[in-house]
């Protein structure tokens, strides 16, 4: 049978313009000058590579993969490697630049890149995934390195797709090279705690902003939209804080208890389901888009971009949105939620867990010594602590939302970087 994967979606708000624009705002706050706001915008560099592979049905079929590094001004650029249909150049683009203002907001000495294929992995043999990994990493040989640019996972790729990043590219140096990669299996020099990182550092900005607002955790309600890597371990960990977790949903839509869901459950469910809800029983179905405009305290979007927009942002009634995902939110939404007085962690603070732990098993590797998992999380909290700070008190002092401040906090760490280094 041939082989026939669905189309992707085109009709969706450009990610990048979506970027730019909350950029160009706060550059403008900042008062950025022109030359550095122009070094700022343009990615450093884009790469389109093709990669035949063989499929097990013995066809040779052709797969499209992008790298784009935004920025190396703070360091080697960091970001994920996304699998998925969706994905274009311009959704890299955007992702790569949220990579460098993530780094900067959470002051770890990375820059911003992300890369990403257009396949569909659910539909995709391990020896399919494994070849197509290998021809990515090989054709893009040059480009990654431990001191260069070091790739971690995204959508639809994991510490499985990591390892095969790793040999592929320890094999072409003829030696091991653990710190090219991020979110390794722990025997390959994976970090401890890197898996729960991204939902942990959700939980802990959530906490954070919960606190300034003065709602109780004990007595709040939560929704969350994504039961991937990062929905469902933000789900663990805010119903351990005391929230109740009454809505979550995957692809397959919407699951919704009024009394709380219990979330170890449902992820032994989707375990045991090819890593999905569909037909999970102890509770009742909802849409994905009534979940979002569902009656709660915290609304944690933690699927992807562009699902809060212009049509829906009215209609939401939470009082607080974790950005679990990267770039949930398009930046007209933006308005109407800031105007109807609803607080929101941006993405580039409220997941910047995930990369937090990724510079941590970095630096272990270079190391060559593992930390133990309490000195992990102790030093995330930290840092996500130490970031939500900054952030809150930007967002005071120029009188602006918390995803503008988280913009301006970065863009100026990111100026003052460069400003030292130069140029030609
Ligand atoms: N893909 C994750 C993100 O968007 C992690 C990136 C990394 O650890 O380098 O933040």
């Amino acid at each position: 049978m041939a082989y026939i994967e669905p189309a992707p979606i085109m009709d969706k708000e450009n990610p990048f313009e979506s970027m730019m624009s909350r950029f160009n705002e706060a550059a403008n706050l900042l008062g950025l000058d022109q030359e550095t706001y122009e070094v700022l915008k343009s990615p450093t560099k884009q790469v389109i590579v093709s990669l035949p592979i063989t499929m097990d049905d013995g066809k040779r079929k052709v797969f499209e993969g992008y790298r784009v590094i935004h920025s190396n001004i703070l360091g080697p650029s960091k970001g994920g490697i996304r699998y998925d249909l969706d994905v274009t150049i311009d959704e890299v683009k955007a992702l790569a630049a949220w990579m460098t203002w993530k780094c900067a907001v959470v002051d770890i000495p990375y820059g911003g890149a992300k890369g990403g294929i257009i396949c569909n992995p659910r539909g995709m043999s391990a020896g399919e995934l494994e070849r197509l990994t290998r021809s990515y990493t090989s054709a893009l040989i040059d480009v990654f390195g431990p001191d260069q640019d070091i790739p971690a996972p995204d959508m639809g790729t994991g510490p499985r797709e990591m390892a095969w990043l790793m040999d592929e590219y320890s094999k072409a140096q003829g030696k091991t090279v653990n710190a090219v990669v991020t979110g390794k299996p722990l025997v390959l020099g994976g970090s401890l705690g890197r898996v729960e990182a991204t939902g942990r550092g959700v939980m802990a900005t959530a906490l954070n902003a919960m606190e300034k607002l003065k709602i109780n955790p004990s007595r709040a309600t939560c929704a969350i939209q994504g039961f991937g890597n990062v929905g469902s371990n933000a789900a663990v960990l805010l119903e351990e804080r005391g929230l109740r977790v009454v809505a979550i949903s995957d692809q397959t839509g919407g699951y919704y208890n009024e009394r709380g869901l219990d979330i170890q459950d449902a992820i032994e469910y989707r375990n045991k389901n090819k890593g999905i809800l569909e037909g999970y029983p102890n509770a009742d179905r909802i849409s994905n888009d009534d979940l979002l405009v569902a009656k709660v305290d915290v609304l944690v979007p933690a699927a992807k971009e562009d699902v809060i927009t212009v049509h829906n942002a009215d209609k939401i009634q939470a009082k607080l949105i974790v950005e679990g995902a990267n770039g949930p939110t398009n930046a007209k939404a933006d308005k109407i939620i800031h105007e109807n007085g609803i607080s929101v962690v941006p993405d580039i603070l409220a997941n910047a867990g995930g990369v937090t732990v990724s510079y941590f098993e970095w630096v272990q590797n270079r190391i060559g010594y593992r930390w133990s998992l309490d000195r992990v999380n102790r030093r995330t909290d930290r840092v996500m602590g130490d970031a939500f700070n900054r952030v809150y008190e930007t967002s005071v002092k120029y009188k602006v939302s918390m995803r503008l401040a988280a913009y301006i906090v970065a863009i100026a760490k990111v100026a003052e970087t460069y400003k030292f280094r130069g140029g030609y």
